[in-house]
């Protein structure tokens, strides 16, 4: 009886339309069927209680970020920010209900209060401060770029070359961008960059809930790209792919993005690039999940390192393609770290090293920074390494169509 009273004080009609007015939309789609807590991460996790299913009847309710207690409100920061956007539970529910999209509604209110993980109020700030989340300097941006001769982007050139925050920014996964460019330049593409007069897609503070700051980044884009004359964006992380593509266009962007891989698959398939040194190394592929399960992209990584000579592919039995476990490391979680035991990444390394691979490829900046620091933190000795770092090693001199 006592147990009735409470919910019923509990329930918050206001805190549910607010919700949905931040779009949650899906609430009421839901028939707690529980199929989606089986596919998200937290589930092959097994060690916390993260049960998806009870989101949208209790937003629906009223009971998600409702409560004004200080204590409440931190177990439901715990909670909602727990969330990686993967979108596992998305493609499992037979109604498609949109629980990230829930999840991240709460998660505004929550950022309108103040009340959300420190790691990630730092990260919101260097954003807005400095256009990037690691709070370097902007005029650093194209530093990646080196001794590699890439020119400012100009209206001719086919493509603008968007390497993402982690490539520009990070020692080790520079790496990625510099690969690319060689591999853009080995095939005769015109390609330029922006540099200083980009910033973060902005992709990772909107899920997170902080939605103005990811407009002014996006507007401050849209307008670097509107002035340059940029028609299409390559780019070498998904989280900015399926932003520029879906997002963007919201706020009256019309630039065409294209991922890495997708694009220069075509470019081995013309003879434009000819991996022609051998990698004799088994190579276990991980689906990013916003790659794939997002953006429907599966087949041009794995196109392309099977064009590989010597290179032979692997797979996670179970857990490939769409039913990719998650890295991680989206909607904010890569700056975010949890308890030994309770970690989404321990798990998705644990997979790919049981296939008995020697590297792990990635697409993605998220997950190479992720599983970069788990195969440390877990002293495993496997080199994780994005396609197109593979590539460039695969393109000796012969490869060069120039
Ligand atoms: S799978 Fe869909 S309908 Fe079933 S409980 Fe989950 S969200 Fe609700
Ligand atoms: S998006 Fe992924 S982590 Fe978030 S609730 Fe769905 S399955 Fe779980």
């Amino acid at each position: 009886m006592a147990k009735n009273k409470k919910i019923v004080v509990d329930i918050n009609p206001e805190i549910r339309d607010v919700l949905v007015e931040m779009g949650a939309v899906d609430i009421y789609k839901c028939y707690q069927c529980g199929k989606c807590a089986s596919a998200c991460p937290w589930f092959q996790v097994g060690t916390y209680d993260f049960p998806v299913f009870r989101y949208p009847l209790e937003t629906a309710l009223g009971l998600v970020a409702s409560s004004e207690e200080k204590e409440d409100l931190a177990k439901e920061v715990d909670k909602l920010y727990r969330c990686v956007g993967c979108e596992a539970c998305v493609d499992q529910c037979p109604l498609g209900v949109d629980i990230p999209d829930i999840l991240r509604a709460a998660r505004r209110i929550l950022l309108d209060f103040g009340c959300y993980p420190e790691p990630l109020k730092s990260v919101v700030q260097k954003i807005r401060n400095v256009g990037n989340p690691l709070g370097e300097p902007r005029e650093k941006r194209a530093d990646w770029a080196g001794d590699l001769d890439i020119s400012a982007f100009q209206t001719h050139m086919e493509i603008l070359y968007f390497p993402c925050c982690i490539p520009s920014y990070d020692a080790r996964i520079q790496n990625v961008a510099r690969s690319t460019a060689r591999v853009l330049k080995k095939g005769g593409v015109p390609f330029g960059i922006l540099g200083a007069k980009e910033q973060c897609c902005g992709e990772a503070i909107r899920r997170v809930g902080a939605e103005s700051v990811y407009q002014e980044a996006a507007k401050a884009n849209i307008r670097s790209f509107e002035a340059a004359g940029v028609r299409r964006v390559l780019v070498s992380s998904p989280h900015c792919l399926v932003t520029f593509k879906n997002e963007y266009p919201e706020l009256g962007s019309s630039v065409e993005a294209i991922h890495a891989t997708e694009y220069l698959w075509p470019l081995i398939e013309q003879g434009r690039l000819k991996p022609a040194k051998s990698v004799n190394k088994k190579v276990v592929y991980h689906d990013p999940c916003t790659l794939g399960r997002q953006c429907g992209i599966y087949d041009a990584p794995r196109k392309i390192l099977r064009s590989i000579p010597g290179l032979a592919l692997l797979e996670v039995e179970d857990f490939a393609r769409e039913f990719s476990l998650c890295c991680g490391a989206g909607s904010g979680a890569l700056w975010l770290d949890w308890p030994k035991g309770e970690r989404i990444a321990d798990v998705r390394i644990k997979q790919l090293v049981d296939t008995g691979a020697e590297v792990i490829a990635v697409a993605c900046p998220y997950c190479l920074q992720m599983f970069e620091e788990t195969v440390k933190a877990m002293n495993l000795n496997i080199p994780v390494m994005d396609v197109t770092e593979i590539l460039y090693e695969a393109l000796n001199e012969k490869g060069s169509a120039e």
